[in-house]
């Protein structure tokens, strides 16, 4: 029965950071990282970025293995024992440990008329990238599902590399739930220039296989023939283990400033977290890579006894073909939002407004302000739209 002192379930960017975390303050004692993934920790960002321009697979992988750990891959946790300070995981292996942390991210949500399950992939994975680049290989039509973050970069980079791309989504334009619908418009458009089938307010209801190809059915009565199907229709935390433990969960598991999971030696962290943000006065569940690798560090210095309240408010980044952006804060679309454009949906900063504070900012293709931003949605304010042009130098 392999005991550690830390151990860690999954080994994502959450994972490995706290390992990192762990090893600044104890140099030396065993850390276990169980994975339910084949492979060792890696960047995930790249799989529907880089690794479709320039950049190589051998450059995604975390450098994990080289600063003291033992990797248990291959291995799904099944059940945790709080008060036994065990965990069993499907090959019968019982682990035990003194703290452990829960760094099981989210799984992607799948879609109800996909009966099969193996037409569509749900993009999240290592391996979800090789079976796409396998059909990349074959195939020139492709269909995504979902205008947010992983539609839009997966669009984009099928069509990057020349590939015949339809992409569908419920909303009125993409990242409509995140950008004011000024600028989701304009995206349609600007997708469409790039050679992208946008179909906006389209709902996706049944699938059907013709040998190789895949014909998807539309609300609208559409059919859209397809050699590659990717999903990007949001994730849901993996927390069934730590509420079927007993510890709180609520869309996430609940922690406190120093990312305890309701228990004393159980810690969380990552996009599986739920944490209070001082600064937005809010519960938060962050699904971006700022808050694995800074949250996951936290919680290992916090296990390791190095305890310090965690209220960073993480920010986020995407690529949509040349444009970029990074972001603070709640870029909820239906909060009042105040555009500031040096061009007009080339450069320019979106301020995310509630009750007289700042709640988001949008820095788009502006960079190096994510500090001020930040400063910002700390003021209390009152701002009213007129007072935040020109707030933040586009
Ligand atoms: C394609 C893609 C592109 C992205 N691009 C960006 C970006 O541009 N900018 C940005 O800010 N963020 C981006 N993100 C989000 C970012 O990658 C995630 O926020 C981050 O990976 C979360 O890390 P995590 O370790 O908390 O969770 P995960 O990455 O979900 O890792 C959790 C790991 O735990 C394992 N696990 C789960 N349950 C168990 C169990 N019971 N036993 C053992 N193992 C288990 C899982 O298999 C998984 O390997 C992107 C995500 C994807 C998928």
């Amino acid at each position: 029965m392999p005991h550690y002192r830390w151990l860690i379930i999954g080994a994502g960017m959450t994972g490995d950071s706290a390992v990192k975390g762990i090893r600044e303050v104890d140099a030396t004692s065993p850390i276990g990282l169980i994975g339910a993934e084949p492979s060792p920790p890696y960047n995930r960002p790249p799989l529907s970025k880089g690794l479709w321009k320039d950049q190589h697979l051998e450059q995604i992988w975390r450098d994990t293995p080289q600063v003291g750990v033992d990797l248990h891959l291959g291995c799904r946790v099944i059940q945790l024992d709080k008060t036994g300070k065990s965990v069993v995981d499907d090959r019968g292996t019982v682990f035990t440990f003194e703290k452990l942390l829960l760094a099981t991210g989210g799984a992607p949500r799948h879609l109800p008329f996909d009966t099969t399950g193996n037409r569509i992939i749900y993009y999240r994975t290592v391996e979800d990238y090789r079976r796409l680049r396998a059909l990349v290989g074959t195939g020139q039509r492709f269909a995504v599902i979902g205008g947010g973050f992983i539609g839009s970069e997966i669009a984009a980079a099928l069509t990057l590399n020349g590939k015949h791309v339809v992409m569908l989504f419920p909303e009125a334009g993409i990242g409509a739930r995140v950008f004011p619908a000024p600028l989701a418009t304009m995206l349609n458009a600007y997708y469409h220039e790039k050679g992208v089938e946008v179909l906006v307010g389209e709902v996706v209801t049944d699938l059907r296989m013709r040998g190789e190809q895949t014909i998807l059915t539309t609300q609208g009565g559409r059919e859209i023939t397809a050699d590659g199907v990717v999903a990007g229709v949001g994730i849901q935390p993996n927390d069934e283990l730590a509420s079927a433990a007993g510890l709180p969960t609520d869309n996430g598991i609940l922690v406190d400033e120093l990312l305890r999971a309701g228990h004393p030696d159980i810690y969380a962290a990552g996009d599986v977290a739920r944490f209070f943000n001082p600064a937005l006065g809010m519960r938060l569940r962050v699904e971006h890579e700022d808050n694995a690798n800074t949250m996951g560090h936290a919680a290992g210095r916090n296990m390791a006894g190095q305890a310090a309240p965690y209220h960073h408010l993480p920010f986020f980044y995407s690529d949509l073909f040349d444009l970029g952006y990074e972001a603070v804060g709640d870029l909820d679309s239906r909060l009042v939002t105040v555009e500031d454009w040096k061009a007009p949906f080339r450069e320019g900063v979106v301020y995310y407004l509630k009750d007289g504070r700042v709640r988001g900012v949008l820095l788009w293709n502006v960079w190096g302000q994510v500090d001020n931003a930040r400063a910002l949605i700390a003021q209390p304010g009152p701002f009213r739209p007129e007072d935040l042009t020109g707030r933040l130098p586009a």
